[in-house]
This record gives structure tokens, sequence and C-alpha cells, in this order.
């Protein structure tokens, strides 16, 4: 009979959504995860997926006659090498899901090709960063809220289903040094069109039409000034029910307003989030007021800051004139692939294929295609080139940042599995072949 040796791992962080709860206990058996004690459903079943399963690449693979085979590693980075060095015009994309060594070398890499290099930033909170460029910001960190804040405002987003522990952690159900009571010390409003099971558990819940927050918002700044509104309602939202949110608002303590793609995603995107951040400063003549983006992918907050210390600029950059540029809508992934404007694509630690409109995948599909990930995917179902990759935060170290700036060094638990390397060491050999076959080696 074999014998069990349980090693268990404390203080894991999770590398799931930007949470980043760093309190997961795992415990490991040959290799595999048996157990994950502290964290949520979502969080628990990636440490999950980690054990080998018919979706878990083990070896590298190139295609030949349309299907995918296995190879050496050598081989894959030599014909990945090719790929990236005969094309005029390279997407590098993804890069939120891995740690922040790797990303560093793909944007050595992105910058060596004169590509296009963009990250998931540009399909969720790009609009965050504009506005935050535009108009700066008055935000803190995730544990300033656990201990002061006596009112949280979650703005088109569903903690309860995307973030999971944030409510216990930090926003809702927690007791803070200030806020000895936990949920009775936080009066929590929920502004959402959709009736969600965060709006369920708020203590005010305000329905706002589809794609209205803009008019919503302006019209909360001009009433928080004393300006009478003209109408019997603004948004949806009746104006007796605006009057009262602005009460709320104002004679508060401490107040944070939790944001997320139903802001940055809906009509007026970076105009919705200068809308929200203007009213978070002019609510500072009242009270204390912050505001903080709801990041989705675990590192994309890493992601910005990386490609921010390496390029200038968070996302959506190209390279082809030997300098850094940066306009999104113009450099950002779905728009170079809809306008078919890219000639080969390394995808890295992600999924465009699951989440890009229907008409960029299929120009992505007509190209030379590199895959970085330790699973299948859509995407990497349509791969010429597929890396094995190890989980980082599972199967690796490296230092991801939570959604609030903080950088946290993530722990490895387990080996990955076959011939699996860690992005970082994938990206190196690739950018060192590239470089070999430019003559800048
Ligand atoms: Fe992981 Fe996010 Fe769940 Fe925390 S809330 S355990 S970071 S998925």
């Amino acid at each position: 009979m074999a014998v069990k040796k349980i090693k268990t791992i404390y203080d894991v962080v999770c590398p799931f959504c930007g949470t980043l709860c760093d309190d997961l206990e795992v415990d490991i058996n040959n290799n595999e995860v048996i157990e994950v004690r502290n964290g949520c459903q979502i969080g628990v079943k990636k440490f999950f997926s980690s054990n080998p399963s018919e979706h878990r690449f083990e070896k590298p693979m190139i295609k030949v006659d349309g299907e995918l085979k296995a190879t050496t590693v050598e081989d894959a980075i030599e014909k990945a090498a090719n790929i990236l060095v005969n094309a005029k015009r390279p997407l590098l994309y993804g890069f939120s899901s891995t740690e922040c060594d790797a990303q560093s070398v793909g944007v050595e890499l992105a910058e060596v090709l004169g590509g296009i290099l963009d990250n998931t930033a540009s399909v969720c909170h790009g609009p965050t960063l504009l506005a935050e460029q535009d108009v700066g910001v008055s935000t803190s960190t995730l544990g300033e809220y656990k201990n002061r804040a006596d009112l949280v405002i979650f703005w088109g987003c569903n903690p309860v289903h995307a973030h999971p522990r944030h409510l216990s952690r930090y926003s809702e159900f927690v007791r803070g040094y200030f806020r000895t009571d936990g949920r009775n010390d936080k009066y929590v409003v929920v502004i959402d069109p959709r009736n969600t099971h965060t709006a369920q558990i708020a203590d005010l819940y305000i329905k706002v039409n589809p794609n209205e927050d803009y008019e919503l918002l302006n019209a909360l700044r001009a009433i928080l000034r004393g300006v009478e509104l003209d109408c019997e309602e603004v948004s949806g939202v009746p104006m007796e029910n605006i009057k009262e949110l602005v009460n709320v608002l104002k004679s508060c303590n401490f107040g944070v307003i939790f944001f997320g793609m139903g802001l940055t995603q809906t009509l007026a995107h970076h105009r919705n989030i200068d809308a929200a951040i203007c009213l978070t400063r002019e609510l500072n003549d009242h009270t204390k007021f912050l505001i903080t983006p709801m990041r989705g992918h675990y590192n994309v907050t890493g992601a910005n800051q990386v490609f921010t210390w390496n390029t200038g600029y968070a996302y959506s950059i190209d390279f082809s004139k030997g300098y850094p540029r940066y306009n999104p809508g113009e450099f950002s992934a779905v728009e170079v692939l809809i306008k078919d404007q890219i000639d080969a694509s390394l995808i890295v630690a992600s999924d465009p294929a699951s989440n890009f409109p229907a008409a960029s995948v299929k120009n992505m599909f007509k190209h030379p295609l590199i895959v970085i990930d330790p699973h299948e995917t859509p995407t990497s179902a349509f791969a010429d080139v597929l890396f094995p990759a190890a989980i980082a935060g599972i199967e690796a170290e490296g230092t991801a940042y939570r959604m609030d700036g903080i950088p946290l060094r993530l722990r490895k638990v387990k080996e990955a599995p076959g011939e699996s390397l860690t992005d970082k060491e994938i990206l190196e050999k690739l950018t060192e072949k590239v470089k070999e076959k430019l003559g800048e080696a």
C-alpha cells in the first residue's frame, strides 16, 4: 500500500482573481494537490486543475499536417522563432495570468520583434487606466478599507461571483481595526442594472438603466454641489432615491467605491470612470472617500505595472517604429485582429478565442499562432506551436500585483508535469533564439 506523505504549504497566494488571497493552505501528496483550505470555489479549482488530466499539456507540440504532434523544446523554440522573425507585425498578447518576470521578458521580445504588445486590460479595465491618466485617482489599499470603511459601494461589479472572498476579507463581512462589529459596521450599496447576488445582500440596491451610469454619476455630482435638477428621474433612478444616495455618501466616515466592467465596458467607457473618480474627489469636501477597480485576472495589475516600467505605457503598445507607441483602440489586440493588421500571434497564459469577437478570432487563426499555456483551450486548439507551461503561483514562484497595487510573492507548491517550463523560461529561450536569428545575440 502506498504510504501517504502529505506536505502542507501555508500562506499560499491564490493565483486566480485580483483579490490575491494570501492565506491558503495547500496539501500535496505525491506531487498532486489533494486539499486546499481557505480558498473560494473558483480559487480551489485552479489548484486542482494543476493535477494530471487529459486537458493538461506535458510536451511541446508543433502542427504537422494539420495535427499537433509532440516534439522537443528545442524544435518548438526553433519553429516559434521562425514564425516570429518572419512576421512583419506579430502580436504578443495575454500576460495577465502569469508572474511579473515573465511579463518583463515578454516586453523585451515584443521590442526586439517590433511587434504589438497587449495584455487583457485592453478588454477589461483599460478605460480605468485611461481615466486615471486623465484625472488622477484617490485610492488606497484593501487593508485600509477593511479597517476603516463604513460605506462600501459596488458599482457595476458582482464580487459574490467574480471575487468571492473580497467580501469576507476586505469589504463586507470582515472585522477591521476601527470596524470591530464587521458587517454591522458597514453600509453596503450596489448600483447595477442587474439584481445580482451582491445586490441581494446589500443594504441598498440602486437599479440603473443599462449604459446610463454616466448620467447617474453626473446627477450625483450635481446634487452634491447643490444643483436642483429639473427632472423626475435620471437613468431610471427616481430623483428622491438619488438625493437619498447623496446623503448616504456624504454622511459616512470613510467610503469606498469598488467598480467593475459594468462601468468600464458600457457606453461612455473611460468617461464613466472619469466621472466616478471626480465624484470620489468631490466627496472628499464632505468626508473621506476613495475608489478602487475590481481587477479580474490575478496579475493584470502586474502586467500594467511591468509594461509601464519598461515602456512608459500600461497596454496596447506598438513597437513597429523601433520605440513604444501607445494608442488603445488602434494598437489593442482586438482592433489589430479585426482589421487584420497582424501576421502572427504569440498568446501567453490567455485564451482570447473564448472572449474576443468572432471576427478577430477568425483573423487570429488565419495566421501562424504560438501558444504558451498549461491547459487545452479554444485558442490552443488552433496553435501551430504549443509550449506546456508551469502554472505560475502553483508550479512556479514569482511576483503578482493585487488589485490595489500591492505586490505579493507567489509560492511554488508542486512540480510542473512532463516537460513544462515556466512562462519566463520559455519566453527567455524564445527571445534568445529570435535575437540569434536577427543577428542581435
Ligand atoms: Fe482566489 Fe479570488 Fe477566490 Fe481569493 S477570492 S481565493 S484570490 S479566486
